[in-house]
């Protein structure tokens, strides 16, 4: 009867109500934008290293993964030109491989001079002294570089100086700091030498060997264009003997190398769970780097670098280091601009991101990355028609 039909539709309405608010509690399906990704990091991730990263996740102690354990290291041992053994991802970001570096070549009581010319240089400062370094601070202002004359005169004034700290990509002011100088002279002062390339890594000359660099950090989502999530390392055979040689712990559980190697090295001995996918998809990202050529990548980023300025210097924007990096690109927001509201419009109405300025560059600069997969000439083009259009 018409009661059992009015009975009926009440149960589906309250069924119907029910599931609405299941389904509010679990939220949609993830569908994220298409994004430009042209700003510090992360850059655009290549559609291969995304079908990597899905692929079917196996045993961290699976033979099939320790086959992917070795052959990342060895494309991670030729994108930073070394023949370092110790050379493996970090389970973590950039920030991860700058304490792993700094807590275990440094004991309490050591001696760091590092380089500060922005953010970066800032942070290792905090790490180190954390670690329980007493840090020399060689400083320059934002936006030039470090001069090796400046590091020569640190090490003579404070000869017990175990370790100088650079950053070789300042990805707060886009400097690019030339490294191989500061390699010799640190040799000869037998300190050792670590150097930051979370920006610079598969983007700019970088010669791990050759440039006497004894540590060594860099980021995956930068000119590597995997997600972020991994630390790329390398220690020198006299890193290694220096981290032999500690007559106390490193600090660090997590991130202490004399570990983490017997994981990555012969033993496979558990140490952590590492990210298996994380590993696919860098292994793939470092075969793109290789099947290009890393010659080739560094040659890509400059001329497009080149382009680039070009374009935003004949929009009136000026740039903010003497020695620019090709992979970043900041420039003084010009006058009478609203930083925010311009970068604001290039996401929402051009699907491009750029990045803002860090500390004293909050609201005066912006930062444009050319990073890896991010650093075609259409993306030069799109960014430049985008910006010239929001410009006054
Ligand atoms: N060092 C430099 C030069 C960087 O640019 C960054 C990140 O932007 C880091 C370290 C830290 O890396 P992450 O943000 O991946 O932890």
């Amino acid at each position: 009867g018409s009661e059992g039909d009015t009975r009926g539709a009440l149960r589906t309405r309250a069924l119907r109500a029910k599931l609405a608010a299941v389904t509010s509690t679990i939220f949609d399906e993830l569908d994220p934008p298409t994004r430009l990704l042209m700003g510090p990091g992360p850059s655009d991730v290549p559609p291969r290293v995304l079908r990597a990263l899905a692929s079917p996740t196996v045993g961290h102690l699976d033979p099939y993964y320790l086959r992917v354990m070795n052959e990342t290291r060895e494309l991670l041992k030729r994108t930073f030109r070394t023949d370092n053994e110790l050379t493996f991802p970090i389970s973590a970001t950039g920030m991860a491989g700058m304490e792993a570096a700094v807590v275990n070549l440094i004991e309490p009581g050591d001696e760091m001079i590092v380089g500060v010319n922005g953010v970066f240089g800032e942070r290792m400062c905090d790490v180190a002294a954390r670690a329980g370094a007493t840090v020399h601070r060689v400083e320059a202002p934002w936006g030039t570089t470090i001069e090796p004359d400046a590091i020569r005169a640190a090490l003579s004034a404070n000869p017990n100086v175990k370790v100088v700290g650079i950053v070789h990509a300042e990805t707060s002011t886009g400097a690019h700091q030339p490294l191989e100088e500061i390699g010799k002279t640190v040799r000869e002062h037998d300190a050792l030498f670590l150097v930051d390339a979370v920006t610079s890594l598969g983007g700019a000359p970088l010669e791990i060997d050759a440039w006497h660099v004894d540590a060594c950090y860099s980021g995956s989502q930068k000119c590597l264009s995997c997600p972020p999530g991994l630390s790329p390392v390398t220690f020198s055979p006299r890193a290694i003997e220096r981290i032999e040689k500690r007559t106390s712990k490193v600090q660090s559980w997590y991130l202490d190398v004399s570990m983490i190697k017997s994981y990555w090295g012969g033993e496979r001995a558990y140490h952590h769970t590492a990210p298996v996918n994380m590993t696919y998809a860098m292994r793939e990202a470092l075969r793109m780097v290789h099947e290009e050529g890393l010659e080739q990548r560094w040659a890509r980023h400059a001329t497009h670098h080149r382009a680039l300025r070009a374009g935003l210097e004949a929009l009136g924007l000026r740039y903010v280091p003497e020695r620019s990096l090709p992979m970043l690109n900041a420039v003084h927001v010009p006058a009478g601009v609203d930083d925010a509201a311009t970068r604001k419009a290039l996401l929402e109405q051009h699907g491009i991101e750029i990045g803002g300025g860090l500390g004293p560059f909050k609201g005066k600069a912006w930062r444009v990355g050319l990073m890896g997969a991010s650093c075609t000439r259409r993306h030069v083009t799109t960014l430049l028609g985008a910006l010239g259009s929001l410009l006054p």
